[in-house]
């Protein structure tokens, strides 16, 4: 308890996180696509969605990707996989307490001082540019993650809208 693993040590981290061992929320099992040094990006090929796997530290630990597969590959109209900009960016403010520029706030749906504290937090607790990368757009999926924090003050903040609303009035009905 209270034992925060830092961004490059990888080795203890990894072993905890493992794709196979989790399920998507349709019931598919996942497969993991790609990882960071605490947390897997999984594939589900039932449902052909994506999921974040985060360390078992959190208290949820896989988050459902609205639009993680439709956004993002490498078609023209993607945004590469290698593309964390403005998660990198995003960081770079939550550490400095700084306001992002309009795009990086229009992506992570940040509107108001509350919402960028709950990310803040989130920063705070061990999460990484790459989780806020694969939530990046994905109201449900921010508020998720951020809510993944069990000391998470900003709890009842929510970034959902418009765009991932339909998928994710399915995701909010489970525990
Ligand atoms: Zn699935």
């Amino acid at each position: 308890m209270g034992k925060t693993i830092v961004n490059g040590n990888a080795e203890p981290t990894r072993r905890f996180v493992n794709a196979d061992r989790h399920q998507c929320q349709c019931g598919g099992q996942l497969q993991k696509f790609d990882e960071n040094s605490s947390s897997q990006t999984a594939y589900c090929s039932r449902c052909n969605e994506y999921s974040l796997i985060l360390r078992p530290a959190y208290e949820t630990q896989v988050i459902h990707l609205n639009l993680f597969g439709t956004i993002r590959g490498n078609a023209a109209y993607q945004r590469p996989y290698s593309d964390m900009e403005r998660a990198e960016e995003l960081v770079v403010c939550l550490v400095m307490d700084v306001w992002p520029n309009w795009a990086t706030i229009d992506q992570f749906s940040i509107y108001s001082s509350d919402h960028l504290g709950a990310l803040q937090h989130a920063l705070r607790s061990g999460c990484t540019a790459y989780d806020f990368d694969r939530v990046q757009g994905d109201g449900s999926a921010i508020t998720n993650l951020v809510r993944c924090v069990s000391t998470q003050p900003y709890g009842r903040v929510d970034f959902d809208h418009g765009l991932a609303f339909a998928k994710s009035s399915r995701l909010h009905k489970r525990r």
